[in-house]
């Protein structure tokens, strides 16, 4: 059974990197309804290609109305009718198990095996850093985290739960073949995008076995491309030197529990939640583009949610769809928003999110008309 859509036009065949894309849009709960909208405002004002949006309405109030999370049938429709995913973020106060986000992401990322976390660091305005002395040129970085593996596959469990000798045990699973993939995806990204040097971080003075192979891995791989400096750090080192000096990195690949953490210190250091872009990738194949923000429901229905996450999520989207010309152009957008002080209130700005998104849309019209 195929799920239910709630919009749509006609359908525009499927081809990858091709003249024409299907976007499945799952715009998810607190503000990701709100974000997710602007953005695809934008997207359209941008694009003369051919371009179908289908909206589904998974997230919390579904689950709740109906208590289906993930529908059935839904990853083969997704990985066999659509190019790419975006998605806004999932999260609700009223369902505090979190079981309809842990379906829908874990499931998505995990069945469409989007092994590639690709989480930007890019300093778009000199006043947006916290750190002292540095401008865009310092920070201006790849996170390439592990994303369907470690401790996220939910491999463990409790032995004498709710008593004093309680014990409980998550297994971070760590296998050849992924952490093989996301090492050489981050030598390639280095590659493709003429940058010189890749950070490998990991904990192999802790974790002896687990990150051994990672270390044995890397070791490999790092021989296949002589013409990229390659280093490693471990990953409480290189925490702080992301803070002292972060312009010495240009790709830094590891785990999913280090690339999670250290992709929300990048983020911070690059302007916030609210500007931060990431990719949930499976190269060749359908893949999810998210901002890093969650659904925030503390300012969740007011229409203050800074957009431009979203903005720069879609950017990503386009880039992976091969549409350059298009994401240069939303990237503009959003740098000219930040240069003319166009923000809204996490950045100090009174911008409400939909005045925002409107006045992106009307540069990259503009932009394309000249
Ligand atoms: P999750 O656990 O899903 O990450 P969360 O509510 O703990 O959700 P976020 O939603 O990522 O965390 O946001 C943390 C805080 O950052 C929010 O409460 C909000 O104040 C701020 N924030 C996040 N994204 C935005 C945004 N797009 N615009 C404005 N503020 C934001």
């Amino acid at each position: 059974m195929k799920p239910e859509k709630r919009s749509g036009t006609a359908k525009l065949p499927l081809r990858r990197g091709g003249p024409a894309a299907r976007i499945a849009v799952i715009p998810g709960d607190g503000i990701g309804k709100e974000v997710v909208p602007e953005a695809v405002k934008v997207l359209r004002a941008a694009l003369k290609r051919p371009i179908e949006f289908v909206e589904f309405d998974w997230g919390a109030d579904k689950y709740l109305r109906d208590g289906v999370s993930l529908p059935p049938g839904a990853v083969q429709m997704l990985r066999e009718e659509f190019d790419a995913i975006l998605f806004g973020a999932l999260g609700d106060p009223r369902v505090p198990s979190n079981q309809h986000a842990a379906d829908i992401l874990f499931g998505l990322r995990f069945k469409l095996d989007l092994y590639v976390n690709a989480r930007p660091v890019e300093l778009l305005h000199d006043r947006l850093t916290p750190l002292r002395d540095r401008t865009e040129k310092h920070i201006r970085l790849m996170v390439i985290r592990e994303n369907t593996e470690g401790l996220y596959v939910g491999v463990g469990g409790f032995f004498k739960k709710g008593t004093p000798d309680e014990v409980a045990v998550q297994e971070d699973v760590n296998t050849r073949k992924g952490v093989e993939r996301i090492i050489r995806y981050a030598f390639d990204y280095a590659r493709q995008n003429g940058l010189k040097r890749v950070c490998m971080s990991d904990k192999s003075n802790a974790m002896t076995f687990a990150h051994d192979l990672w270390q044995r891995v890397f070791k490999e791989v790092r021989q296949e491309y002589p013409g990229i400096d390659s280093r490693h750090l471990y990953i409480d080192t290189l925490a702080m030197e992301l803070v002292r000096d972060p312009s010495q990195f240009d790709v830094i690949v590891t785990c999913n529990l280090f690339g999670d953490i250290i992709s929300d210190l990048g983020a911070q250091l690059a302007g916030g939640l609210g500007l931060a872009p990431s990719g949930n990738i499976h190269p060749g194949s359908t893949s999810l583009f998210e901002p890093v923000h969650g659904s925030a429901p503390n300012i969740a229905g007011k229409g203050i949610a800074n957009p431009l996450g979203a903005v720069l999520t879609s950017a990503m989207m386009l880039e992976f769809l091969g549409w350059n010309h298009e994401a240069a152009a939303l990237r503009e957008a959003v740098r000219a928003s930040l240069r003319q002080n166009k923000f809204t209130t996490d950045l100090g700005g009174e911008m409400k999110t939909a005045e925002l998104g409107d006045w992106l849309a009307r540069f990259v019209k503009q932009r394309a008309q000249n």
